[in-house]
């Protein structure tokens, strides 16, 4: 891999690499783009099987990150962070301070937070080295876990992306179904109940899906089987890249409307799924009402104020979607449009008052 090319290509501004030997910790941080502020993005441990993959995993979230919280409207740019390590074996308070003061040491040009892997206790060791940490628990002034504010913002998008099909926002008799029944998808599926879907369920951890299948009464399919189930939604709260050339024709859904991250493998996928009258809502508009809620642990969490902001993903999906029809383009490239240009006007003033 060519680093220097590939962060050419997409505009990155920095990569560091980051390394402790007597605790262990190789890390990766990446920051793409601070246009609109210090870059806000998780981090993420993984056992990955090269350091190259852990570098382009850093670098690919972190541009994520941008095209998220430019999105959703925040003041802050895009940045990931990832460590080689097994969360469940190599993890320790020094390897996680050690990673903070890494953090510390950019001055708040990266403010980390969690992610696969990772903890709100984990992010209580970082601060303890830093202040550029968000995603702390509740008890010690921080947000908690965010993914009760990712499913309400999952849900608006549902609703609007209801309306634009079907003339209602109301998901009475639909059916959805849910890859992944982890943080996200738990807190999603009372939502659904309530409002009197039906749920089609997998996930990999069978105890899991069992134990969902008993409490939330949902049917359960096999992983495999989920493509295949005919719905109305079909909801990815698993992994990323599970739009591709093999799964897409085998969608018998009117939508897809999930929190994973970068759902889509390739560009060309939001296509194939618009040329199959399947409605996508582009996943970084979906589920930045986690990252939403967190940005307002800087300036005091205000847990009804951050609510409001999250439910605001019902307008801007509506406004993906008014784009989407008005040029003809697919909904994913709408979704990066509203992100580049607000960058790019930003970008613009910058230069005009300060350059
Ligand atoms: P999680 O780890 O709690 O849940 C994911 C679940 O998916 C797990 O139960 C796992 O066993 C299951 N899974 C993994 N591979 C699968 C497969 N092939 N088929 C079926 N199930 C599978 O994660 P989460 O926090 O609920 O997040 C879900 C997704 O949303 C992730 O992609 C995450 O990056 C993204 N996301 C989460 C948040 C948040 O606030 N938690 C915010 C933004 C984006």
């Amino acid at each position: 891999m060519k680093i220097f090319d590939y962060m050419a290509q997409y505009d990155y501004e920095q990569v560091v690499l980051c390394t402790d030997k007597a605790v262990g910790l190789r890390a990766i941080i990446a920051i793409h783009d601070t246009t609109l502020g210090p870059s806000l993005g998780g981090c993420r441990m993984w056992p990955y099987a090269s350091e190259e993959e852990a570098i382009l995993d850093a670098l690919r979230l972190a541009r994520g990150m941008t095209y998220k919280n430019a999105a959703a409207g925040l003041d802050m740019g895009g940045g990931k962070a990832t460590i080689i390590a097994d969360p469940a074996r190599d993890k320790s308070e020094a390897l996680m301070r050690a990673f903070g003061r890494f953090v510390e040491s950019l001055g708040g040009r990266y403010i980390t937070t969690e992610d696969v892997g990772v903890t709100t206790k984990d992010m209580e060791f970082i601060s303890t080295e830093t202040s550029h940490v968000v995603g702390l628990p509740l008890a010690l002034g921080g947000s908690g876990d965010p993914s009760s504010a990712t499913a309400v913002g999952l849900l608006e998008a549902m609703k609007v992306c209801a309306r634009e099909a079907w003339g209602s926002e109301s998901l009475k008799g639909k059916t959805v179904a849910v890859q992944g029944l982890g943080k996200v998808a738990t807190y999603l599926l009372p939502y659904l109940q309530k409002g009197g879907a039906k749920v089609v369920g997998c996930d990999v951890r069978r105890e899991v899906a069992q134990g969902h299948k008993k409490e939330y009464a949902i049917e359960i399919v096999p992983p495999e089987k989920i493509y295949d189930v005919p719905c109305d939604i079909f909801s990815p709260c698993a992994l990323g890249a599970v739009l591709n050339d093999k799964t897409i024709p085998r969608l018998k859904c009117r939508m897809v409307v999930g929190c994973a991250n970068n759902q889509l493998a390739e560009d060309r996928h939001g296509q194939a799924l618009m040329d199959r009258g399947i409605l996508y809502a582009p996943d970084f508009i979906v589920n930045a009402g986690g990252v939403i809620n967190l940005s307002f642990e800087f300036t005091g969490y205000d847990p009804e104020a951050a609510l409001d902001r999250v439910k605001g993903i019902y307008h801007t999906m509506e406004q993906v979607l008014a784009r989407a029809k008005s040029q003809g383009i697919t909904t994913a490239q709408a979704a990066d449009l509203l992100a580049e240009e607000r960058i790019q006007s930003v970008r613009h003033i910058k230069k005009l008052y300060f350059e």
